[in-house]
């Protein structure tokens, strides 16, 4: 039975300090429960009281137990569970004034002065109404005498901040929704899964996803698995769909054909487009005749434990939107917490909900420009970009003029990382669709410098097809990856090459040594005119070390496996005594991949290279340990993970850490340690990785197409002939290699000089309640205590 209200609300915390309740409702998705965790544990640590509101607004209009405190270790363990452990509900009273009413009620009741609700359009719709109503409901509450005047004066502005959950990513104004790469995961699992049996048995598969308004589910999928025909919502088809979906597989003789279809997909009239019709056209006896099968993957989508990246997004908005609330007055408008590329940033709520609404009604008029402009760049890029890999050999009408063909070379220098192969398979397709001529440089500069004319197979040859069409999803490098730099392998002899093969235009897709090795080509222009030609690096490495980016391809794929590992490591731990483990993640001299799997997983200690190792901050770590092991009465018998970068010290390792723990335990806990390695490098790349490579690769040979007068004068001049794309806050852009070489880059470290991420080590030891620590005197300037104050925090 549920308890009674209290009479009385509790008196209002003091100055700006507010009793912050955090609500999950609609569907469920993935990430959900990092989000609870990020809220309640941030707005303890600012001194505010924490509540969670059970089962979405129906919780609200029931008040009493739905409506609970919470202290911070009750959300222990939460970053690794599915769906949410607060529940969802629909709730038709409160699409009702009177169900509204009773829910400021118990807001009011329960002293509760911000709302924070993670949810889908529809949550946040219904959260826009109740915050503009809230001065009449609580005036009513007052004219009907159920509360006083003096009982509703310090709840005169209600403090309401959105977080959009939900696995469409049907939102307008913020690029990723929690959830939606976790669901994406799933999708491309399956599709991989199906590929193979398709493949294997030459048949056709007509996948149905989840997305009645919106086709992001549909269209990454299709860009990540390198489908052949999409349908979404947003951009039917041409009319003759029907016959271009047949030419496709006529046309390139494939052995399978992959179909993938939104739930909300129509054709230009608005008629809606089932799988069983496109089964029956792909089966038809007098047409292609395929032995073709449908599989609707249903909620298999939702369920399962959150992706990397919707753990770090789920927690930072959180973050953002427990300070949110703390800024806001009553000006403010009420924010939700949207993504845009890498920046996390506020934005009115009012308008994306209306936005959003706009995209349904443009789709019901058939007006798909709208629809499609009304989505985010991101959108019709991935849109545009999947068209032009899937139209190849297709589209006459997107060649160029044969003047402007051109000869470009595609190498990858490094290590591998997932996304390579994606990106070489777009890169390549987009050629073939302008009328370039692509050409593999096989085993990076190394391979090319020793190369003999007489092996049987070429280190550079102009790529096939159909050979490239199937590297959409698999991880390595299909090319062969070298760690050589030209200057190793001697520049003149490369620089010979280059002009004996006759390359137009160079693009390079690798890590540090990548990054290396196009500033040497780029300086040894003036001496070589065969390099005077348009190079670009698209960063790609596990690491995410490269300067000019804050995002390279492969770091996603390494943090999910990172994720994978530390998850099922802590869970060992439950089924034996009580343990911490220490792991030691990869990364160079970079901190990114152990801090940002630290902010995935809730570690209690991430050691990097930027800050390093002392003495006195292990003890202050291991006295923490101690302590919190005998606070804890057994209530999470999971262990507690430490994660530290291969060059966070050169004396202190994974390993001597794991013993001078377990030498100071007393037998009271254990340490293991734990080094995962190449597992890092991820077996099938993630989701994003591919899409990104996808995208990012097109605007690299787009970006090397520009330049027509390749005359040595004018790659001399322009800055812009030698870049590095990547994504920088907000937006996506080309650096001048110059410029980064010169500014950006920590050459002895092979790290950028400002890393963005430096903010998220003090959240995640924050969100982990580490204490403050003393840290070594050798930490970079930005990595003291006494920043831990500055910017998100
Ligand atoms: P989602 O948030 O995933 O889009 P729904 O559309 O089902 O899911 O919305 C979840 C809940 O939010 C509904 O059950 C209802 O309680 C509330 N809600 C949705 N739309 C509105 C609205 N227009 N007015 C008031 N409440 C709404």
């Amino acid at each position: 039975m549920a308890p009674p209200h209290p009479a009385n609300p509790p008196p209002p915390l003091e100055g700006k300090l507010r009793r912050i309740a955090m609500m999950t409702s609609g569907g469920d998705a993935p990430g959900m429960n990092a989000a609870i965790r990020a809220v309640v544990r941030m707005a303890l640590e600012k001194g505010c009281e924490a509540y969670c509101i059970y089962e979405g607004y129906e919780g609200l209009v029931q008040g009493g137990s739905f409506i609970r405190k919470f202290d911070w270790e009750q959300v222990r363990g939460w970053l690794s569970e599915g769906g949410t452990l607060i529940g969802t509900a629909r709730c038709m009273a409160f699409y009702e004034r009177p169900g509204r009413l009773t829910a400021a009620k118990n807001m009011v009741l329960n002293g509760i002065d911000a709302l924070i609700i993670c949810g889908g359009d529809g949550s946040l719709t219904g959260a826009d109404k109740f915050r503009a109503e809230w001065p009449s409901l609580i005036k009513e509450l007052v004219d009907t005498k159920q509360l006083t005047a003096e009982q509703i004066e310090p709840f005169k502005h209600l403090n309401i901040v959105g977080l959009v959950g939900s696995i469409d990513n049907d939102m307008s104004g913020t690029d990723a929704t929690i959830g939606c790469f976790s669901a994406l995961g799933r999708i491309c699992e399956l599709v991989d899964y199906i590929e193979a049996t398709a493949s294997s048995h030459s048949r056709a598969f007509v996948i149905e996803v989840m997305g009645r308004h919106c086709g992001w589910l549909a269209l990454m999928a299709g860009v990540a698995t390198g489908a052949d025909f999409v349908f979404i919502p947003e951009k039917p088809r041409a009319e003759n769909w029907r016959e271009e979906m047949c030419s496709i597989h006529r046309k390139i003789g494939k052995r399978k054909t992959i179909v993938i279809v939104a739930e909300g997909a129509a054709d230009q009239d608005g008629n809606k487009i089932s799988p069983e019709m496109i089964k029956d056209l792909l089966a038809d006896k007098d047409g292609l005749a395929l032995d073709t099968r449908i599989t609707t993957l249903g909620h298999v989508q939702r369920g399962g434990s959150a992706c990397a990246y919707d753990r770090q997004l789920a927690t930072l908005q959180g973050v953002e939107a427990v300070n949110a609330v703390l800024d806001a007055t009553p000006e403010t408008p009420t924010p939700f917490i949207a993504i845009n590329e890498n920046k996390i940033t506020r934005k009115p709520l009012v308008q994306a909900v209306l936005d959003t609404k706009e995209v349904s009604k443009a789709i019901e008029a058939r007006d798909f420009d709208r629809a499609m402009k009304l989505r985010d760049t991101e959108f019709s890029d991935m849109y545009n970009s999947y068209m032009t890999t899937t139209a190849t050999q297709l589209n006459q009408s997107m060649k160029l003029p044969s003047r402007r063909h051109m000869r470009i070379a595609i190498i990858h220098v490094g290590a591998p990382a997932g996304g390579v192969n994606a990106a070489t398979r777009a890169a390549v397709a987009y050629c073939f669709t302008r009328g370039h001529t692509p050409i593999a440089i096989h085993n990076g500069f190394a391979g090319l410098a020793r190369h003999h004319d007489d092996q049987p197979v070429g280190a550079v040859r102009e790529f096939d097809w159909l050979e490239v069409d199937g590297w959409a999803s698999k991880g390595g490098s299909e090319i062969g990856m070298n760690r050589e730099t030209p200057g190793e392998s001697g520049m003149e002899h490369i620089a010979s090459l280059f002009a004996k093969y006759k390359f137009d235009g160079l693009f390079i897709i690798g890590g540090f040594e990548a990054f290396q090795s196009l500033s040497q080509l780029r300086q040894a222009q003036e001496k070589y005119s065969s390099l005077c030609i348009p190079m670009t690096l698209l960063p790609a490495t596990i690491s995410n070390n490269v300067p000019g980016t804050e995002y390279s391809i492969g770091s996603d794929t390494c943090l999910n496996e990172l994720v994978r590992y530390c998850d099922t490591i802590k869970q060992s731990a439950s089924a034996s005594r009580r343990r911490v483990f220490v792991i030691e993640t990869q990364g160079g001299r970079s901190g990114y991949v152990a801090t940002l799997a630290g902010l995935a997983v809730g570690a209690v200690a991430v050691y990097t290279p930027e800050e390093g190792i002392s003495i006195a901050m292990l003890a202050a770590d291991i006295a923490h340990l101690k302590k919190a092991f005998q606070q804890d009465s057994g209530q999470s018998r999971a262990g507690r993970l430490i994660l530290i970068n291969e060059k966070a010290s050169k004396v202190y390792n994974a390993k001597l850490i794991a013993d001078m723990i377990r030498e100071e335990a007393h037998e009271r806990f254990e340490s293991r340690d734990s080094i995962p390695g190449h597992v890092q490098q991820g077996g099938t790349p993630s989701p994003m990785d591919r899409t990104r490579a996808v995208r990012l690769a097109i605007k690299c040979i787009e970006h090397l197409e520009n330049y027509e007068d390749r005359s040595d004068a004018t790659i001399l001049k322009d800055p812009q002939t030698c870049t590095v794309i990547g994504i920088k806050g907000a937006s996506v852009v080309f650096s001048p290699m110059k410029e980064v070489e010169e500014k950006e880059t920590d050459w002895p470290n092979r790290r950028p000089k400002d890393e963005f991420w430096v903010e998220l080590k003090h959240i995640v030891d924050i969100l982990s309640g580490r204490p403050e620590v003393p840290r070594p005197e050798s930490s970079l300037k930005g990595w003291k205590a006494k920043d831990r104050k500055r910017g998100l925090i």
